[in-house]
Parts: structure tokens; C-alpha cells; sequence
């Protein structure tokens, strides 16, 4: 099917063009004639399938076929959960927006910077703002912004915007809105928990699940090696050298665990940097730039990192630590293989963690054999329960760390989510 048949104007059919993208992704195909309609959507489809164009085109064309209000108020919302994930999108839809007249203003608004050349960037108005919650919240209560004339909310990385961590944050953005507006929420993956809440704030979504088989899914080999703990760093720096890997991208549990973990790395020659919140939005969008300009060969990240970024030619993601769930294994895993390319996510699995990695492999339908790699055999054995055990399925077994609120909200929306 073709660009041409989606009904998109003849502006945006050139943005498209420009693109050299030669036909609509699963998700595209199907999601922008809907949108386009005026349809609420709910779409789920793996990470680098597009999604992006697919809510971007319909709310440009939206834009596109209206008069802005004076003064000029945003007329569509993206709500997204990193900061990373908002410039990157912001990038995308103004990329895509450079050749419609008059060109819209896409602003994007996040945390972790100064909040007073976002407030000056929206004194003459904008038309698209892309925006990570809570700051969004703080520029409503400085008067910087009006979200009374919002004809589109999309919610990219839904699942995540609609659990536990946001959901307060999200229901007072929600009330700033009109009732009346467009929703696309898209995402990866939709727990049973938080379709059932996405699907109560739509109105008659068409829902469209682009099918992995279907899909064109990245080509990701997944594998699995048991690890002691306190071996990870050295087989960590043994695989990278031995196989090269030019990029790598790995997954820790803690800040903490990313800072100790890229020193190490460092120590060995190994060009590596941690990614993580507590560092500056300036240090953030360094790393990130430098990763993927190949300045950088490896990141060590928290989740922060899993969501929706997205860097061309990742090879390998590894997780060092075990993710807390499936969902966010799928996220870490679908960094890699992005846009058709191959990927490998290689986990490390030790004694404490093979349990909660076998529920993680259940949830996925996989069946891993846990490989041993010569001179790293584990020699460990699973350590007894404890009560107010801290060796964690992700913590690797740090010891004296104990989970933040954070964690235990994260991890009752999870456990909801399951269903349990
Ligand atoms: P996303 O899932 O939105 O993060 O997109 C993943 C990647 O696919 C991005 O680098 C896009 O530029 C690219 N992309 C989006 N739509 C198409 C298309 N129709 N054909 C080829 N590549 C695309």
C-alpha cells in the first residue's frame, strides 16, 4: 500500500517522500487512515515500527486544515515519560512539519532544565507541544501555557504514562484538557490493566495491534548466560572485547550500579559512560549524542534509557541486571534491531536471579538455554529467602539496597498489570 492511498495532504505526501520512506509501516498503514478520521486509537506495536509518523502525520494534517486561535494555543499534545523521548519525537514531527505553510511550531517542554527559556519559548504561542508531564504541570501553574484549545492528545509510551508513577501527574494534565479532543495513545506493550484504563478515557477506539509476525519485527536474537554476580563486570568487558561489539547498550538496576559498572569499564580501556536521572539534562543529552555518533562504544543505563530511544545500528543491548518485568524487558530489548536491522540482547542471568528470569521467559513464550562461557562458569548457588531479603531479581543482589517508593509503586503497577 502506498503513502498516497492514507489520505494525507499533498503537503505532508512530500515530507513523506523526502523521507525516502517507500511504503507505510503495519502501524502507519493502519493507524492514519483512523486518525485521520477523527478516531480515538489505541495502537500497540514493537518499538521502531514507526509509530512515531503514524500519530505525527494525522495531527500535522489536523493542524494543517485549521486556523490557528489568537493568541496562537497549542492544538495537539504529545505526552511522553523521558526526557529523551520528547526531544527526539519533538525532531520527528518537526521533520516531518518543514514543509507544510505556514510551518507549524512544535515546542518541546521537559524536566531537569530551566524551566525560564521554556516559558520564553511559549510567550508567542506554539501550535504542537511535545512534553514529559511533569513539567508540562509546572508551565500551566506559571501561566506559561493554556491547554484549553487541545484538539489531540497523544500518549506515546502509553502503558508507561497510565501506571502508577504518573497517573496522578496524568489526571490533572487530563482536566486541563477539553473534553472533547482526539486520543491516539500508542505504545509497545499494553498490560491488561492498562488497556482496560486507556480504553475507559477513549471514545469507540479503533484499536490496532500491529502483530509482531506481521510486523516486520526486528530481527533480535535473545540469549541468555548464567553469570556469578560479582563476575558480571569481567565477563561484561570479555564479550565486548572477544566480540568486538562496536555499541553496546547496558542495563543496570540502579544509579549506583551504572556509575560503578562504566568505571570499571573505563578502567579496562573500554570507552563507557553511565545514563542515568541523577545526572544533569546537559550530561544526559552529551552521552546520548555521543552514543549515537559512535563517540561513545558503551552507555550503561537505568531504564531511563528504555524507553523509545531510539539509536540506528545498536547491535547488542545486554542486561546486567535482570529487568523488574516482561514489559520493561521487551522495552530494553527493542533498543536494539530497530527500523529492520539485527540485534542481540544477551541477559546475564546468576543463582538469585534465574527464578524471575524463567518468569520473564514465560511471559514471553521463550525457552533460553542459559549458556556458560568458558572461565566464567558460575559457581554460585541461590541464596536462601531471607525476610526482608534486598538480593532482588534486579538489584543483582547489591547489598544494603532497599527498594525507593518509587520502586514499590512500580512494582504494585506491575504486579496489577499481571493481573496478580
Ligand atoms: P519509531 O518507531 O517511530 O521510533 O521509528 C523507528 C524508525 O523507523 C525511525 O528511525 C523512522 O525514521 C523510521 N521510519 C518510520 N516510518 C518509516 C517508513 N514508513 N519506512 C521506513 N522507515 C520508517
Amino acid at each position: 500500500m502506498p503513502f498516497s492511498s492514507l489520505g494525507l495532504s499533498p503537503a505532508l505526501l512530500r515530507a513523506v517522500t523526502a523521507k525516502a520512506w517507500p511504503t507505510p509501516t503495519p502501524i502507519q498503514a493502519e493507524a492514519i487512515p483512523a486518525a485521520l478520521q477523527g478516531r480515538d486509537v489505541l495502537g500497540s506495536a514493537q518499538t521502531g515500527s514507526g509509530k512515531t509518523a503514524a500519530f505525527a502525520l494525522p495531527l500535522l494534517q489536523a493542524i494543517e486544515n485549521t486556523t490557528a486561535t489568537r493568541p496562537r494555543r497549542p492544538r495537539a499534545l504529545v505526552l511522553v515519560p523521558t526526557r529523551e523521548l520528547a526531544a527526539q519525537v519533538a525532531e520527528s514531527i518537526n521533520s516531518l512539519a518543514e514543509g507544510l505553510t505556514p510551518t507549524p511550531k512544535v515546542t518541546v517542554v521537559f524536566g531537569g532544565v530551566s524551566i525560564n527559556p521554556q516559558m520564553m519559548g511559549l510567550r508567542s504561542g506554539t501550535d504542537i507541544v511535545v512534553a514529559t508531564p511533569g513539567r508540562l504541570i509546572d508551565l500551566v501553574e506559571h501561566n506559561a501555557l493554556n491547554l484549553g484549545a487541545v484538539s489531540t492528545l497523544v500518549l506515546d509510551e502509553a502503558d508507561r504514562l497510565l501506571d502508577l508513577g504518573f497517573s496522578e501527574e496524568l489526571n490533572r494534565i487530563l482536566a486541563l484538557l477539553p473534553e472533547q479532543r482526539q486520543n491516539l495513545f500508542f505504545s509497545a506493550t499494553f498490560p491488561p490493566a492498562v488497556t482496560a484504563l486507556a480504553t475507559a478515557m477513549l471514545r469507540d477506539p479503533v484499536r490496532v495491534d500491529v502483530l509482531p509476525e506481521t510486523n516486520g519485527e526486528p530481527d533480535i536474537e535473545q540469549r541468555a548466560i548464567a553469570v556469578d554476580v560479582s563476575r558480571r563486570t569481567q565477563l561484561l568487558r570479555h564479550l565486548i572485547q572477544q566480540n568486538k561489539w562496536s555499541r553496546v547498550l547496558v542495563f543496570v538496576a540502579t544509579k549506583f550500579a551504572a556509575e560503578i559498572v562504566a568505571d570499571k569499564l573505563r578502567k579496562a580501556e573500554i570507552n563507557a559512560e553511565p545514563f542515568h536521572g541523577e545526572l544533569s539534562q546537559g550530561k544526559r543529552t552529551q552521552v546520548l549524542g555521543d552514543f549515537k555518533a559512535s563517540r561513545l562504544s558503551v552507555v550503561v543505563a537505568t531504564d531511563v534509557a528504555s524507553r523509545g530511544i531510539d539509536i540506528a545500528q545498536l547491535p547488542v543491548v545486554v542486561n546486567f541486571d535482570l529487568p523488574r518485568s516482561a514489559v520493561d524487558y521487551t522495552h530494553r530489548v527493542g533498543r536494539t534491531g530497530r527500523a529492520g536491522e539485527r540485534g542481540l540482547a544477551v541477559s546475564f542471568v546468576s543463582a538469585s536471579t534465574e527464578a524471575h528470569f524463567r518468569l520473564i521467559e514465560k511471559r514471553h513464550g521463550l525457552a533460553l538455554t542459559l549458556e556458560q562461557v568458558p572461565g566464567f562458569e558460575p559457581v554460585e548457588t541461590a541464596p536462601p529467602a531471607a525476610e526482608g531479603a534486598v538480593a532482588g531479581p534486579n538489584n543483582g543482589g547489591v547489598k544494603g539496597l532497599r527498594p525507593s517508593k518509587k520502586d514499590k509503586l512500580r512494582a504494585a503497577a506491575a504486579a496489577a498489570a499481571r493481573g496478580e
